[in-house]
């Protein structure tokens, strides 16, 4: 379409501002996505380790992570178009989520398998020890820093097993994923605006009270739409302050910074073909295969790593050898045949999580009628953007036609598991959610 009027106006064609666009323009609403950056996936999303797994702390986690899966295995299908690039790939390797004690994560999570009939199998300590050849499976969590004194310290007992996810993995190309999106949408008669900064929020005085009314852009000009959705990534609490509802939300979104490695796989195995995903809070690392029989690291976040705050526009410098050496020591620790790789051959990439006050996003209304946000992804949504773009389309939906969301939280039906979908999970105004675990594995 051409012009200055739409129904929806999407902040951001990340991964999920892509979904959103696309799920709203299917349903025959006119939409733009609008995005400072070149191209479709150029803000975090090209950052991502795109680990597909079901190990949430909430029922609706679990659900939304299981249903979302479905999407990726269905890609070419539910996009229903193809892209000159290509389509980006689930890859199926499988996720181990390692068990250090009888208490621990797993514990959380089975429960919600077994409701929601997500398949695992349980591993014994030889049977992971089968699976995972040259692991080392003492305990020496939890997880400390080189710099420590307790990170030397001798192993304290042995791994109990793990839960292993065999429908689990990762996307091979999430910014491709997110040009996918794209070309989704635009079949549907969406339309993209790149290198085009949202420097406003138009408010309008109407009969029913203040709404949306648009979006003010670097150039001075006005797009108008009665609905705005915020999906800017770790710009998301600037744009809320644009919108005048950031103090007004409960929980809140800060940018921080962070890094994943790349190190070169065991001599052994190839860890490409035979190896799979690990979740590893023992020593406060996830990882999993790259090409080329390479293995890609990120942190846990554990409590003793640090959280850097930083602008959503700071310059993010380049991987601290810090990092690099503290977390290449970890994954080294658990499979000592990789050898701990020398300084100078840091790899890896820099970027920011858009991490909410509970590491659960935000995907609700505003108190400005008609400002949506998906916001607070918190280095752990990648997986569910087909998901989280039906949410919102199905929030967005029926509010405008009267819902009361806040007093009456929507539930959603997820479009391949049937799963219910209770969109009071991600509310705005929810309390911190205690029961999550404040970490990611991706
Ligand atoms: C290092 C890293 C590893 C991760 N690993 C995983 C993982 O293994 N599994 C998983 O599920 N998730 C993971 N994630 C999280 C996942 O990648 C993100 O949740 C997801 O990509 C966010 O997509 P998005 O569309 O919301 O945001 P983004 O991709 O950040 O897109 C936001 C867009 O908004 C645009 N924008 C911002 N402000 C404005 C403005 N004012 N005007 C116009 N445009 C604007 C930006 O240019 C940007 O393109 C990881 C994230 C990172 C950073």
């Amino acid at each position: 379409m051409s012009g200055n009027d739409y129904d929806a106006i999407i902040i951001g064609a990340g991964v999920i501002g892509g979904a959103v666009g696309f799920e709203l323009a299917r349903r025959g609403h006119r939409t733009l996505n609008i995005d400072k950056g070149p191209g479709a996936g150029y803000g975090s999303t090209s950052a991502s380790s795109a680990v597909i797994r079901f190990s949430y702390s909430t029922e609706t986690g679990v659900a939304a992570a299981w249903d979302g899966m479905h999407y990726w295995k269905n890609w070419a299908d539910y996009l229903g178009v193809d892209d000159e690039n290509g389509h980006a790939r689930l890859i199926q390797c499988g996720m181990a989520l390692l068990i250090p004690g009888e208490e621990g994560h797993h514990n959380r999570v089975t429960p919600i398998w077994d409701r929601l009939g997500v398949p695992y199998e349980y591993w014994d300590r030889d049977t992971l020890a089968t699976r995972a050849p040259g692991f080392d499976l003492h305990l020496y969590g939890p997880p400390a820093r080189p710099t420590d004194d307790a990170f030397w310290d001798d192993a304290h007992g042995e791994m109990v097993g793990a839960l292993f996810s065999p429908d689990a993995g990762y996307v091979d190309d999430p910014q491709l994923a997110a040009h996918n999106l794209q070309r989704a949408a635009e079949a549907s008669g969406g339309d993209f605006r790149f290198r085009t900064e949202v420097v406003g929020i138009v408010r309008e005085e109407t009969d029913a009270g203040v709404r949306v009314g648009g979006v003010e852009l670097a150039d001075g000009s006005i797009v108008s739409a009665p609905v705005v959705v915020n999906v800017g990534g770790p710009h998301s609490s600037h744009i809320n302050r644009l919108a005048g509802v950031y103090d007004s939300m409960n929980i809140k979104t800060e940018s921080i910074r962070h890094e994943t490695y790349h190190v070169p796989g065991p001599p052994d195995i190839d860890f490409t073909a035979d190896g799979f995903a690990v979740a590893d809070d023992d020593s406060g690392i996830y990882f999993r295969p790259q090409p080329n029989n390479n293995i890609l690291v990120g942190t846990t976040d554990p409590a003793c790593d640090p959280k850097v705050p930083v602008g959503p526009d700071d310059d993010l410098g380049e991987l601290t050898t810090d990092g690099w050496e503290t977390n290449t020591l970890r994954i080294n620790k658990r499979m000592p045949s990789l050898g701990v790789p020398l300084p100078h051959e840091k790899k890896g990439v820099v970027d920011r999580y858009d991490k909410s006050d509970d590491w659960i996003p935000i995907y609700d209304r505003t108190d400005l009628d008609g400002f949506y946000v998906a916001i607070g992804t918190s280095g752990n949504q990648f997986k569910n953007a087909g998901v989280a773009g039906h949410m919102m389309a199905e929030l967005i939906e029926a509010v405008e036609a009267g819902h009361d969301h806040d007093a009456d939280p929507l539930h959603v039906t997820a479009r391949y598991t049937g799963l219910d979908l209770d969109l009071g999970t991600f509310r705005r105004n929810r309390q911190i959610n205690t029961n999550s675990s404040m970490t990611v594995h991706g």
